[in-house]
């Protein structure tokens, strides 16, 4: 593999039909924390893109990989998670310089990626039909197929990992593949292929193709030659995209943006509130499709937990990932940073209370990069834009609530149905509340972790379809019935 020094710049390359590929146009990739430039992409056309398209599509459809067995399926994706695994610590600073996160959020994510490979790798050694009685001697049953040619399109919040969460069930279920990262973070996605490169998939099954979403995303997703597309970013997209799909009524499956709510009631145990409170944001710079960005506490200790919360959001540094001692790493882009200060000022317009931060961070360096003070708003209202909006970087709102009933209206008053949690000490009351909040992804006295068993997905519009366990991997197939007549003779309908 290629590796990456300090003053080195990568020359990333597609991979197209098992060959790597380049284009006339190319973009610098960045460093957010530095803006140095760490590697030059090609930007490929809406011709190679659909280049790409024919490949997997001829791939799928000459039968070689959909025909294999699950065992060779399987053995190709622990290959995969070994050879991530060996290169464990080149792939955990390549992620941090390409997206801006610290360099422990990045060795969680690679973590992941690796048991991603392996959970479909063993998922799909259990395939789970069905047979049914039925009338007739007929002999029923259910079998599952791979959809085809899949489209995956990725965001740049957690680039590898998004990506193994599409990839690895897709190979698994025997689809073939045109994978798109997001333009500004393809590093880690450039290096993965590298490895499928060497692992023995036949060609066209697995092909990536880097540049711009409204150029390869979008032919993606009008081709008629793409039987599903598997999509995670902005809902304004993920709408484009259903869009798009309609032409051949190609699958799709959306996992889109949140506003959710994070609960505390006054019989929480305030510490554990008041942590989980900055983590669900915090983390990742707020940057996480599930950030806890609307935080209600009961009127009771809302002062007490105003007060905490600002207090420990003022302990938080920001740094560049790659320093040991950084809590909160870079804003992925200049773009993304200026839409985050401009949802700031929006707050403040509008009458929110700015309780600390709010501002870009210049000193000891950090003027290099793009990097925001954890920023909380109190005082906020229903209709504000800060409230209704996903902002996507290190801001939350804390609203007070007085009962159940309202802390449930509060949580529910919004668009997204991404992920919300509930702190309490009253198991039954907790339980009562989750049960009632309108989202895919809840926690009780916790927030944010993920496992690769369980559905990850929206309600409302945060999306269509459910990501990792068995769902994701029956999102990627086809389901079959098969009637045997096991009694061979005419059916006699008809006069003879
Ligand atoms: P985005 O702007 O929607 O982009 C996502 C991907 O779609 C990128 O690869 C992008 O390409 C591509 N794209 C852009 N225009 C397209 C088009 N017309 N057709 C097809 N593809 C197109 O989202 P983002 O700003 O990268 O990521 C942040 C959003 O993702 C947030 O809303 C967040 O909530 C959501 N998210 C959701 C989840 C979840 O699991 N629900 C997880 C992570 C993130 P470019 O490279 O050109 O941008
Ligand atoms: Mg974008």
């Amino acid at each position: 593999m290629t590796t990456l020094t300090n003053t080195q710049v990568l020359e990333l390359k597609s991979y197209i039909n098992g060959k790597w590929v380049t284009a006339d146009n190319t973009v610098d990739i960045i460093n957010p924390a530095t803006q140095q430039v760490i590697a030059i992409a090609p930007r490929m056309t809406k011709n190679q893109t659909e280049q790409a398209i024919t490949a997997a599509r001829t791939a799928f459809d000459n039968g070689e990989w959909a025909k294999t067995t699950a065992q060779e399926r399987a053995a190709i994706l622990h290959k995969i998670a070994n050879k991530i695994e060996e290169s464990f610590e080149e792939f955990v600073t390549l992620e941090t310089m390409d997206n801006g996160k610290v360099y422990g959020e990045a060795e969680g994510d690679i973590q992941d990626t690796i048991a991603c490979f392996r959970y479909y790798a063993g998922i799909i050694l259990h395939p789970d039909g069905e047979t049914y009685p039925v009338p007739d001697d007929v002999q029923a049953m259910v079998v599952k197929e791979p959809v085809g040619v899949a489209g995956l399109i990725v965001p740049w919040n957690f680039p590898l990992l998004m990506s193994a969460w599409k990839i690895a069930p897709a190979l698994a279920a025997g689809n073939t593949i045109v994978y798109k990262p997001a333009e500004i973070t393809p590093v880690t996605a450039f290096k993965l292929f590298e490895i499928i490169d060497e692992v023995g998939l036949p060609e066209g099954v697995a092909n990536m193709v880097l540049g711009q979403g409204s150029i390869i995303g979008q032919t993606i997703s009008e081709s008629n030659d793409v039987d599903m597309v598997s999509f995670t970013g902005s809902t304004e997209v993920g709408r484009g995209i259903m869009r798009a799909a309609a032409g051949n009524l190609k699958k799709i499956s959306l996992e889109l943006g949140g506003k959710s709510p994070n609960i505390i009631f006054a019989d929480a145990d305030f510490e554990t509130a008041v942590d989980y409170g900055l983590f669900g944001i915090f983390v990742g710079s707020g940057q996480v499709c599930s950030s806890g960005s609307r935080i209600l506490v009961q009127d009771t200790i809302y002062d007490d937990y105003v007060k905490r919360y600002v207090e420990r959001a003022e302990k938080i540094k920001v740094g560049p990932g790659l320093a040991k001692d950084s809590h909160m790493g870079a804003i992925v882009s200049e773009a993304q940073m200026n839409s985050i200060l401009g949802y700031i000022e929006k707050g403040k317009e509008e009458g929110a209370t700015l309780l600390t931060g709010g501002h870009r961070l210049t000193e000891n360096g950090l003027d290099e990069g793009f990097f925001l003070a954890p920023t909380v708003f109190a005082d906020v209202t229903q209709d504000m834009t800060i409230v209704r909006e996903e902002i996507f970087g290190p801001v939350v709102t804390i609203q007070k609530f007085s009962t159940e009933e309202e802390a449930v209206r509060l949580a529910n008053d919004t668009d997204y149905g991404l992920a919300g949690a509930v702190f309490s000490n009253d198991g039954a009351k907790a339980l009562r509340v989750i049960k009632q909040v309108r989202a895919g992804i809840t926690w009780v006295n916790d927030y944010h972790p993920t496992y690769v068993e369980a559905p990850w997905g929206g309600y409302k519009q945060s999306g269509i379809g459910r990501s990792l366990g068995k769902y994701s991997l029956e999102e990627f197939q086809e389901v079959k019935q098969i009637n045997i007549r096991l009694n061979v003779a005419p059916v006699g309908w008809f006069p003879q």
